[in-house]
């Protein structure tokens, strides 16, 4: 069953979330835009359709932002309930949700926030119903930047790890005509409940259970619905360079969630970032992690 909401005191001011070096990870335009021509004040292509949406079956869809460099193009999920709907995180925030993606927003949504890093926290102000773990400062985040050197500051990450040559602005276009991207903060999106593990969010057909995931963020959760395995992971765990030095992040933490991961009972993932998986590619992860991590410290 679903918790009661509650009223609920900030998190810790924590860090943000950098996507990785990612260089596997594909700048793909071609896939389920509706954009136009038209060049924006910065020399982007301004796109009417900011999102792309991937139905993946058994109701779940993936929307995310193409226009977005790859470094912070995030997954939003979409699990379709018989009494209500689960989005799982909320993009980047440069356009708006609810006006691009109604359907995310038609049968009593409930967002869960994975954590309050900008990338997955930035549309969650759209939602009514909003939760997330008290270790992630939904109500109070850093302000957030799309260029390279001050989200690298807030984040405590050195730029020069990213790559010889980094870019700039971490978009790739633009969301609107005079879009400006030196405008950009992160909104704060108080959670209306807070969430903890073990609590189950309970969509009338199907039911997913809160695991506390910490290591990359001192509050990260997953979802897990029991039923068929299916794992939404967040940024705990998807098939590319996991984050684990940033600012609030914990190592020794993050072992322990990947013990935990790798035991779990998992048909499919669907991860903060990129493609799903099934067990082998998880197991393969969180082995290959704990492997590293724990030969790092001997
Ligand atoms: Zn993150």
């Amino acid at each position: 069953m679903t918790r009661a909401c509650c009223a609920l005191l900030p998190g810790p001011a924590g860090p943000f979330l950098l996507k990785d070096v990612a260089r596997r990870r594909r700048v793909s335009h071609a896939h389920g835009w509706i954009g136009c021509a038209e060049v924006g004040d910065h020399g982007l292509v301004v796109h009417d359709g900011w999102f792309r949406t991937v139905d993946l079956g058994d109701g779940i869809t993936r929307i995310d932002e193409p226009g977005v460099h790859p470094l912070l193009r995030a997954n939003i999920w979409h699990a379709r309930g018989r009494d209500r709907d689960l989005v799982i995180d909320s993009g980047l925030g440069v356009a708006s949700l609810r006006r691009h993606v109604p359907a995310l927003f038609e049968h009593h949504p409930v967002l869960v926030v994975t954590h309050a890093h900008l990338d997955h926290l930035g549309g969650a102000h759209e939602f009514a119903d909003r939760r997330g773990h008290a270790g992630e400062p939904m109500a109070d985040p850093p302000p957030g930047s799309l260029h390279l050197a001050p989200l690298a500051a807030e984040l405590g990450l050195d730029p020069s790890l990213l790559g010889e040559t980094p870019p700039d602005l971490l978009l790739t276009d633009l969301p609107g005509p005079g879009y400006d991207p030196r405008r950009y903060r992160l909104r704060p999106a108080p959670p209306t409940c807070l969430l903890t593990d073990g609590d189950h969010i309970e969509l009338g057909d199907r039911a997913f259970r809160v695991l506390h995931l910490p290591g990359h963020t001192p509050g990260s959760i997953g979802l897990l619905d029991e039923s068929d395995g299916v794992l939404f992971s967040g940024d705990v765990v998807y098939d590319d360079f996991l984050l684990d030095e940033l600012i609030g992040s914990s190592i020794g933490e993050y072992l322990t969630t990947m013990e935990r991961l790798h035991d779990l009972p998992v048909r499919v993932v669907h991860p903060g970032h990129g493609e799903s998986f099934g067990l082998d590619v998880l197991r393969r992860i969180a082995a290959d992690y704990i492997a590293q991590r724990r030969g790092d410290r001997r």
